[in-house]
């Protein structure tokens, strides 16, 4: 029970922060949170993620029937649930209307771009998820065909939805993909946006890989053979300490940046 109020109260703390980071506007967005094989915290529809209490979130089975709780769930229940269903690893996730990301989802043009080495090991390639009308069966089959290669998609038209081993990855995941659409379009005004190196990719994924870090990545880099079927949760860091990481992410960040000089 008392893990059960701590999850209900991290809910609320990040949909204030969507809220407050303009992700989303008025009642828009949705969280949900697994907390064990058949039992789900979910946000209500018609309550804006910036002033929800721990007492409007529902709880709900994998089916969506409602088993406590006095509000009603968000009506893009489905696609939670979808995800939860398709992958056994993820605990958490997050659909918002962040304005850059929005805009790639509405222009068509999914993140699949090597423009940064942290996009490239962190976020992979981020896909569109074909277009469906909310609250019906369209949006999950849409995302069943990505989820399991991937970190979370843009939902053509729509906005974004983003899963994780954890609520404050999938929140990750999303600050990660909307700002990663911030500077691509920066670039692109600038006419500037070019990409890394096949090579430069190559590098990163072996960093992603030795991280545990599933999915796909730009330029059809592919990641060494076995990683997608072991399904991976695709995490940040999985298995390594705080120092392995910073050591890699230094001695990456270092390879790259001599390749990237030799071309300046
Ligand atoms: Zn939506």
């Amino acid at each position: 029970m008392i893990t059960e109020i701590k999850y209900k109260k991290q809910i609320c703390d990040i949909g204030k922060r969507i809220y407050d980071k303009g992700f989303v506007a008025a009642n828009d967005g949705n969280i949900s949170i697994r907390i064990s094989d058949n039992e789900f915290l979910i946000t209500p529809t018609g309550v804006s993620k910036g002033s929800l209490t721990p007492e409007m979130i529902i709880k709900v089975d994998k089916e969506g029937n409602v088993l406590d709780g006095d509000y009603r769930p968000t009506s893009e229940m489905k696609m939670h649930l979808l995800v939860y269903q398709e992958r056994p690893d993820i605990q958490a996730v997050v659909h918002v209307h962040p304005p850059f990301a929005t805009a790639f989802a509405i222009a068509g043009i999914p993140l699949d771009q090597a423009i940064m080495p942290e996009s490239v090991v962190f976020l992979g390639t981020i896909p569109i998820a074909e277009y469906g009308t909310p609250s019906t069966e369209e949006i999950p089959n849409a995302v069943k065909k990505y989820v399991h290669e991937h970190q979370g998609v843009l939902l053509e038209n729509h906005g974004t939805l983003t899963w994780g081993k954890d609520l404050e990855h999938a929140y990750y995941l999303l600050e990660s993909i909307e700002f990663t659409a911030k500077i691509n379009w920066i670039a692109k005004q600038l006419n500037g946006d070019r990409e890394l190196s096949k090579t430069h990719v190559q590098t990163l994924v072996e960093m992603k890989t030795k991280m545990g870090i599933a999915g796909k990545s730009p330029l059809g880099v592919d990641t060494p053979e076995g990683i997608h079927s072991k399904k991976v949760t695709p995490s940040i860091g999985q298995g390594l300490s705080e120092h392995d990481l910073n050591v890699i992410i230094e001695g990456v960040s270092k390879k790259v940046l001599n390749e990237l000089k030799k071309h300046l």
